[in-house]
């Protein structure tokens, strides 16, 4: 069996570590080299939960195991008259690390297994189609970028056609780790929501401050204007939004020392929430299929994609290992609807907490800063998407999640 992988992020590095492990032969296509990665500007702020630890585990991939690289805790704080907050420590420790080096890295893990790499950019469906005469299937793991267009919208499971938040975040210094050290969400009705995770990176642990406006909001102030025109002024502004709608945060911030890291080290863009059809027919009798971003694009509000194209990875590792072939749109249409029970969940999450609060999301944050057993059995969901989604998607499930985290909490 062969198979070809367009893309090095996440989703493509460990679906080819993956099958490289299962002895099956793969040909990852990607322009940029490990060094690329590495100079370039950073493409998100990654937290990387226990799951996929676990599964890096089972890579053999250990650069990261540490303490030192851990994000053991959530704060989450509804900014606002009638504020509220409350802090959980993770069943195990997420981790933050810059996505520059941790691609570069298994790129280079990869490849040291004798993992082959073609650097090559493919421009499109009838670039696809020859790649496909080469492999047994060609998946795509391209990310929001120019290949997306092989792969239609799904509308049926894509309810915005717009991007529902504007993004601009930055690795700063200046900014104190949260107590206890993890990761900050400030939620601000109306406006968006600021994170502030501890962040490892090049020159060591900094803070990344990521902010997410609704658009038309107040915050839209930061994330519409271009920071290359003027770095000391766009963390000045950054400050400023902190400082008035984020108070918790601001006081963890030295004036003085504010800025960023490097002026590479800041991204703005948006994500249009799309689920894409997960496969497309590219050649006689060929096809691609689609994973990560390049089939299932989040706002990374709840902090899941990487997540989830890690766990795509290996479901489509596991299914070309046992399945015999040939990976036609059968084996395609069966794998992807696999996929999706588990990226299902992750979908309607996100989408729900990046919409208008329902009243039992609410009623559950209200319920999480009076009870710490409620904050605990949230912060765990974290990383279990389909508990997440079960407990917040009637009002009924949300009662009955509360209730049931007192009660297998208190032991009783
Ligand atoms: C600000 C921000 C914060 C985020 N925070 C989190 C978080 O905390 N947790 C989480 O799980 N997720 C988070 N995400 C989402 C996460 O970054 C993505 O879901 C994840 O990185 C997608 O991985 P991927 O491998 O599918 O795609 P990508 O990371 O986009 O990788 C695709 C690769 O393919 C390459 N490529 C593109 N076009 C071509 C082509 N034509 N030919 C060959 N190669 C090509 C690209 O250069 C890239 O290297 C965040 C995203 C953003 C923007």
């Amino acid at each position: 069996m062969s198979i070809g992988i367009v893309g090095a992020g996440i989703s493509g590095l460990h679906l080819a570590l993956r099958l490289q492990q299962f002895g099956v032969d793969t040909t990852l296509y990607t322009p940029q080299r490990p060094e690329d990665i590495r100079d370039g500007p950073p493409l998100n702020f990654v937290t990387r939960f226990h799951s996929t630890r676990e599964r890096e585990k089972a890579l053999g991939v250990t650069h990261w195991t540490s303490g030192e690289f851990d994000n053991p805790s959530m704060h989450m704080y509804l900014e606002g008259s009638g504020g509220l907050s409350f802090q959980s420590r993770l069943p195990h420790p997420a981790s933050s690390v810059d996505f520059r080096m941790y691609l570069a890295a298994l790129l280079e893990e990869y490849q040291a297994r004798g993992g082959g790499v073609e650097p090559r950019e493919t421009t499109g469906r009838s670039d696809l189609a020859d790649l496909a005469g080469n492999h047994d299937l060609v998946v795509v793991a391209a990310g929001r970028g120019a290949l997306t267009g092989t792969f239609p919208r799904d509308p049926a499971r894509s309810p915005y056609d717009t991007a529902r938040r504007r993004l601009a975040g930055g690795l700063f210094h200046g900014v104190l780790p949260a107590d206890p050290v993890g990761m900050t969400m400030h939620m601000v009705p109306g406006a968006g929501e600021i994170h502030a995770p501890t962040y490892h990176t090049f020159g060591g642990q900094v803070t990344v401050v990521l902010v997410e406006a609704v658009p038309g909001g107040p915050f839209e102030s930061v994330t519409g204007r271009d920071h290359r025109d003027d770095p000391d002024g766009f963390a000045g502004h950054i400050l400023r939004l902190v400082g008035d709608h984020a108070p918790t945060l601001r006081e963890r911030i030295d004036e003085q020392e504010f800025a960023l890291v490097r002026p590479v080290d800041m991204l703005q863009g948006a994500v249009v929430p799309t689920v894409r059809h997960g496969w497309a027919k590219v050649g006689d009798d060929r096809f691609a299929l689609a994973v990560g971003d390049a089939w299932i694009a989040n706002d990374p509000l709840t902090a899941q994609g990487a997540n989830l194209g890690s766990a795509q990875a290996f479901l489509l590792a596991e299914a070309l290992r046992t399945a015999a072939g040939p990976y036609d749109e059968r084996f395609c249409r069966t794998v992807s609807e696999r996929m999706w029970a588990d990226a299902q969940p992750v979908v309607d999450w996100t989408n729900m907490f990046i919409g208008d609060p329902p009243p039992q999301v609410t009623a559950l944050f209200a319920a999480a800063a009076a009870d710490q057993r409620v904050a605990d059995a949230f912060v765990e969901n974290l990383d279990r998407p389909h508990e997440m989604w079960h407990s917040v998607r009637t009002p009924e499930n949300t009662e009955e999640f509360i209730s049931g985290a007192r009660l297998v909490r208190s032991g009783t």
